[in-house]
């Protein structure tokens, strides 16, 4: 298939109208209008087939996986999703492949009314860039250097269970194996998350005006939560016994095995943030009455660095660093 019917199939598979869209796909740049008070809030997510995906997931889950770790990031900024432009590299023109990827990419579209609105298609190894572009008022974004010591540290969801997903496909020894033997719906549960995360873009906007800082799990609790510190001049103290945890995760990892995953395993996309504990008592209830509870995970504190305790006080060693390219 030619390259422009591709970009005609994925135009016409991602149609979302919007009134501030003057001119979207089809001419050398989209005219788009921004209302007045807001900021503008742009990121751009790769991923790279093999390093951010396994090369056998299903075109569809990579559509869907592309736009939500892009939605996750305005989510972490307090942000409303409004546009995103697509840099697609195939291996080869396959129609049925690129109907797929624009259904699981549109299907989350539709769901913040987001339109595509530009983009390129290239031929080379599979890789998919997104650029997505959201309003927050000015003022109003939800940074990662607001915390302070004092401040309590919060996560949405549970932790763990897209690096405990990436596990259940990867490997293939005793561990597999014993994974394959869990009760029906488990490991699929668990790898549910890795190929289709849920951005958590309202519980995003509920954040803003109450949390002091927030970031997106995207490389594991412990190197995000340490940006937040990075930027905040704090440390945080984290109790491990609190992380929250998924039934599917509790029933196929030991303790130890689970904290590894909470701690530094990527790709969950729940939302790390900071609150006074006056402001977390506010927004506790409403995140809960929002159908996405969080859970008080530690602390900030003034000295530098993340010290782990357990429930019993006692310290607990850092297991290995979040996902970092190049180390
Ligand atoms: P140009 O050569 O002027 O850069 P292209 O031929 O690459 O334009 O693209 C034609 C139109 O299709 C442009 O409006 C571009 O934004 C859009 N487009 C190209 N690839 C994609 C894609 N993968 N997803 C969405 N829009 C795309
Ligand atoms: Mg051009």
């Amino acid at each position: 298939m030619p390259e422009f019917d591709l970009i005609e199939l994925i135009r016409a598979r991602c149609a979302v109208a919007r009134e501030d869209v003057r001119l979207g796909i089809g001419d050398d740049a989209a005219l788009v209008a921004v209302p007045a008070g807001q900021a503008l809030a742009i990121s751009t997510d790769t991923l790279v087939a093999g390093v951010h995906f396994p090369v056998q997931t299903h075109a569809y889950d990579i559509g869907w996986k592309a736009l939500a770790v892009n939605l996750s990031d305005l989510a972490a900024m307090g942000a409303t999703p409004a546009w995103a432009t697509l840099a697609l590299t195939l291996p080869a023109a396959d129609a049925r492949w690129v109907g797929e990827f624009a259904e699981g990419f549109a299907t989350l579209a539709r769901e913040y009314k987001l339109a595509l609105v530009g983009g390129d298609t290239t031929q080379g190894p599979l890789g998919v860039t997104v650029t997505i572009h959201g309003f927050v008022a000015e003022g109003a974004a939800l940074l990662r250097s607001g915390a302070r010591a004092g401040d309590e540290v919060f996560v949405t969801g549970t932790l763990g269970d897209a690096a405990a997903g990436l596990r259940c496909l990867d490997r293939n020894d005793a561990e597999a194996n014993r994974l394959l033997g869990a009760a029906a719906g488990t490991r699929e549960a668990l790898i549910e998350r890795l190929n289709r995360p849920i951005p958590r873009v309202a519980q995003g906007q509920l954040l803003r005006g109450w949390a002091s800082s927030c970031i997106d799990v995207s490389d594991g609790l412990l190197a995000d939560l340490g940006h937040v510190c990075a930027a905040s001049g704090a440390g945080a103290e984290v109790d491990v016994d609190e992380l929250p945890a998924s039934p599917a995760l509790l029933a196929l990892f030991d303790r130890e095995a689970r904290r590894n995953l909470q701690l530094g395993g990527g790709d969950d996309y729940e939302l790390c943030f900071t609150a006074s504990e006056l402001d977390a008592l506010q927004l506790l209830g409403d995140l809960a009455r929002g159908g996405c509870a969080a859970r008080r995970i530690g602390r900030i504190v003034g000295a530098p660095g993340i010290r782990l305790r357990d429930a019993s006080g006692n310290e607990v060693a850092s297991p290995r660093r979040g996902w970092e390219h190049f180390a």
